[in-house]
């Protein structure tokens, strides 16, 4: 399996080390309320994350000294599957945070839990390691939360704005509350906070090299516009100039005429502003416009 942008970004935060116990409950919280399902019936946890599949048992041990009832078989391929089913457990799991196991509808963040700093980078890690994901930027800006509980989405809201100063945007799909950021420097922004830096770089470069890009293109576009513009303009005069000398009427033709002529013969690929410098004297270039433009205009006329 390719590992995605996404799948890079979550390693990336799983190698932040939790140095505070404080931290790992939080993280395990974030987890929790963000994974397949949080109730007094089972937790389950499904990812496709190898690194977060590695620190799961590490994290639950460490925060509350218990044992998933299902892991993963080893080498398993594709999404990885953490259940606890013992209601001990999960009871003991549910009251750490202050819930009832029996009334699981009352679910929300429990700010003790969220208090510190660290603690608060913690949780929101855990929420995106859980129940979260950030688009490759080569096809776009998205990145996002996703949690069954309506009042966790709230509240995980409030907690980005205070600690990031960004409000994600909302949405609900079929029962799937969804925080979700589409600017690439807030996304970057949030991948930093959430301790993946590097995959926050990768937003940023990605961002500035697509801008190169279309400035290049915007330039190589007016360039060539201008360019048929102007050669245009010059085999306009260049077949003007041949006509009235076919005619025999170029001889007739004022001197000043006569000289813009031969120059633009002498140089079909000159600009106006190089011709303007050739007579003698120099003129301007909107008066060397108006000799070449003449010299249409009579050929114009005569062959009309
Ligand atoms: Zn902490």
């Amino acid at each position: 399996m390719a590992i995605t942008f996404s799948g890079n970004a979550k390693a990336e935060m799983c190698r932040s080390n939790l140095a505070k116990s404080c931290c790992a409950m939080a993280q395990c919280f974030g987890i929790l309320l963000f994974c397949n399902s949080f109730r007094a019936d089972g937790i389950r946890i499904i990812t496709e994350s190898r690194e977060l599949g590695a620190m799961l048992p590490k994290l639950f041990k460490r925060a509350f000294g218990i044992a998933f009832d299902l892991l993963p078989e080893e080498n398993a391929t594709g999404k990885l599957n953490f259940q606890i089913t013992d209601r001990d457990k999960i009871h003991r799991i549910m009251s750490a945070y202050g819930f009832d196991a029996n009334d699981t509808l009352s679910l929300h963040i429990n700010l003790p839990v969220v208090e510190e700093d660290c603690c608060k980078a913690a949780f929101l890690r855990g929420a995106f390691l859980a129940g979260g994901s950030v688009t490759d930027p080569a096809k776009g800006y998205h990145l996002e939360f996703a949690t069954t509980h309506g009042s966790v989405a709230r509240e995980c809201n409030s907690l980005i704005q205070e600690v990031l100063g960004l409000q994600p945007k909302t949405a609900t799909r079929s029962g799937v509350c969804m925080l979700y950021v589409k600017q690439s420097d807030l996304i970057a922004d949030c991948l930093t906070y959430l301790g993946a830096p590097v995959a926050a770089m990768g937003i940023i470069e990605t961002k500035l090299e697509k801008e190169l890009n279309n400035n290049v293109n915007r330039r190589c576009n007016c360039d060539d516009a201008n360019t048929s513009k102007t050669v245009e303009a010059a085999q306009e005069q260049l077949s003007a100039i041949r006509t009235l000398q076919a005619q025999s009427r170029y001889q007739s033709l004022p001197v000043k005429l006569q000289q813009a002529a031969e120059a633009r013969l002498e140089n079909p690929e000159a600009s106006l502003m190089e011709l303007a410098a050739m007579m003698q004297p120099p003129i301007s270039k909107p008066a060397m416009n108006h000799r070449l433009q003449k010299l249409v205009q009579k050929a114009q006329e005569g062959t009309q």
